[in-house]
């Protein structure tokens, strides 16, 4: 189950996820109305919107979730009750994994507390660089003193573990200051179990996208994503996703079922789900998501079912993004010398992305897409492969927008 809570304190100048800086008065309503939607879904009932533009009931089995990441926006800038009650109200498992995306400064011991006691069990911080310069140029507030001050609550918390989240490529980052980010945030006490890091990149309508200046170089970024991959691992953090690293054993499960074009359920404005081969997308005004609710309207605004074709290259797509790869036998690589040189055998018969293929996984998309699609009849083979229905871009935007957003 994801969450997202479309708050934060200010906007960063990179960001274009779907948050707002004006909309706190609404907090406490936007959590009943997340609690009442959790309430839905738990009991059976998602909504989709039909390819005539009406709203429907579907039902489904969800179970109690094996993952609930709360992401946002920012997730530590609900009142610590609301947090609480949010939490308490998802019906979980015993081992569910309970990630909670956080900004530094939001992370106090109180906090931390609160996380714990309502079940967290994993926290994302977002951290993105720990040299002034870089998070001025990418229009952060915290320092490199929160960060710490944020690990040490999380820690006398007794939250099992946390996760730290990196930006490169960012106006006046050198590859010596981002050696030290580097090393800084593996100093904290205690390290990190688990570290994303993404390449800046430019969106439309954002202040960033204004400012040629500060634009990333992609050949720097290629060089800085060598640099964190040698480093990580060196550390003992091993990726497992193209910007994922960590320690063996705390690899994001949250993640990884995206990856594995798993299912999801979607509160909160502007969420995405996924069920039994359809995505889903709920209203993006924080607003209009607790009206709808309030009145007993479906969040649901948008969703798709796509054909078997793309949904079995979306699979091979998203695996190839992951440490385990695909079977070769899956890999449509056929006579393209440039595919053959991105991929490497894994030693047990599936081919991954070498480094140099994770530097250039867009390529790797693309030239997929061109080529034409091993057999989708049922075999073997394609009935192991995770075939669920989706769309390429839409699935890669999906668990973008759910990634480590604070
Ligand atoms: S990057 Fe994160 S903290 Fe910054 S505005 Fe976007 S959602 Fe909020």
């Amino acid at each position: 189950m994801y969450i997202h809570i479309p708050f934060c304190a200010r906007r960063c100048d990179y960001c274009a996820f779907s948050t707002w800086t004006d909309r706190h008065f609404l907090r406490s309503a936007y959590v009943d109305a997340c609690i009442a939607h959790v309430r839905l879904v738990q009991s059976g009932v998602v909504e989709v919107v039909c390819p005539n533009g009406d709203t429907t009931s579907t039902t489904c089995q969800p179970g109690p979730p094996a993952t609930l990441y709360v992401g946002g926006g920012t997730p530590s800038q609900l009142e610590p009750a609301d947090l609480s009650r949010l939490l308490e109200a998802v019906e979980r498992q015993p081992a569910t994994e309970v990630t909670i995306e956080a900004n530094p400064d939001d992370v106090t011991e109180t906090w931390a507390g609160t996380a714990r006691r309502a079940g967290a069990t994993r926290i994302s911080l977002g951290v993105q660089s720990l040299d002034p310069v870089v998070l001025g140029g990418l229009g952060r507030a915290h320092g490199a003193t929160a960060v710490a001050s944020a690990v040490a609550a999380i820690a006398r918390a007794g939250i099992a573990s946390y996760s730290v989240d990196l930006i490169y490529g960012g106006a006046g980052e050198t590859a010596e200051s981002w050696r030290a980010t580097l090393q800084g945030v593996l100093d904290l006490d205690p390290p990190p179990q688990h570290v994303s890091a993404y390449a800046l990149t430019v969106e439309a309508g954002t202040p960033l996208s204004r400012h040629p200046s500060r634009h990333p170089d992609e050949d720097e970024q290629a060089s800085r994503y060598e640099i964190a991959d040698t480093i990580f691992e060196a550390a003992g953090l091993r990726w497992y996703e193209i910007s994922n690293w960590a320690k063996p054993g705390f690899e994001c499960r949250h993640n990884m079922n995206y990856w594995a074009q798993g299912d999801y359920l979607a509160i909160g404005a502007a969420a995405h789900g996924h069920l039994a081969g359809t995505r889903f997308r709920n209203t993006t005004l924080p607003e209009r998501y607790v009206e709808a609710i309030a009145s007993g309207r479906s969040p649901v605004v948008w969703s798709e079912t796509l054909a078997p074709a793309a949904r079995e290259l979306e699979a091979l797509e998203l695996a190839l993004r992951t440490r385990a790869g695909v079977p070769r036998a899956n890999l449509p690589i056929g006579d393209d010398p440039v595919l053959a040189r991105l991929v490497q055998a894994d030693g047990g018969g599936n081919l991954v992305l070498s480094r140099r293929g994770r530097l250039l996984a867009n390529e790797v998309a693309c030239r997929l897409s061109a080529s034409p699609m091993p057999s989708s009849e049922p075999s073997p083979r394609a009935a192991r492969r995770p075939g669920r229905p989706a769309s390429p871009g839409e699935s890669a935007r999906s668990a973008e927008t759910q990634r480590e957003t604070v």
